[in-house]
């Protein structure tokens, strides 16, 4: 299905996630075994698949779906055809976190996690409730070491998010 654009060859990295999915025959028992499909309408593993076998390349990866399996392998686990659904949304991920196609939530989870080395900073009133619980206090974080991690991955892309703005 087309739509009237314009066809594009498709890349290596689709072509190899598509590869996974071809044993696919659309029976849809990923959909009606996943725990995300049964509480949005946004996102159903059957309908990734089909439009990814399509030639569907930008809509997949430009779309919210792909990042809304919770990786319960649920999908995984019934399939009668053995495909490996959440690796195949995992490889479709990382070729839209390739082209900047990243929701916002998780752009600010990079972000943070650049700046502050944490997802989410740890308040005083938490941490003061440490020792009462019995936990030893928060060890500093090696914040250069993980800049080196996040960049070797490209992930250094949070940084230039964060000075532009
Ligand atoms: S369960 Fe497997 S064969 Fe059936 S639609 Fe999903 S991926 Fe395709
Ligand atoms: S692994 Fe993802 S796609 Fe598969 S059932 Fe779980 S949430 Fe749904």
């Amino acid at each position: 299905m087309n739509h009237g654009k314009e066809e594009k060859p498709m890349d290596q990295a689709f072509s190899q996630a598509v590869t996974h999915m071809t044993p696919c025959y659309q029976c849809g028992t990923c959909a009606s075994s996943c725990p995300v499909a049964k509480i949005t309408e946004h996102f159903n593993p059957r309908e990734v698949i089909r439009l990814s076998l399509l030639g569907e390349r930008n809509e997949v990866i430009s779309g919210d779906a792909i990042w809304l399996c919770c990786s319960c392998y649920n999908c995984h686990e019934r399939c009668p055809q053995k495909v490996h659904i959440p690796h195949v949304l995992y490889m479709l991920r990382n070729i839209a976190l390739r082209e900047g196609h990243l929701p916002n939530i998780y752009s600010e989870f990079g972000s943070a996690l650049w700046s502050n080395g944490r997802l989410v900073n740890v308040s005083r009133f938490v941490e003061n409730k440490r020792p009462i619980l019995g936990l030893p206090p928060l060890q500093p974080i090696g914040l250069e070491a993980l800049r080196r991690i996040l960049a070797s991955k490209g992930l250094d892309k949070f940084q230039k998010k964060e000075e532009v703005q």
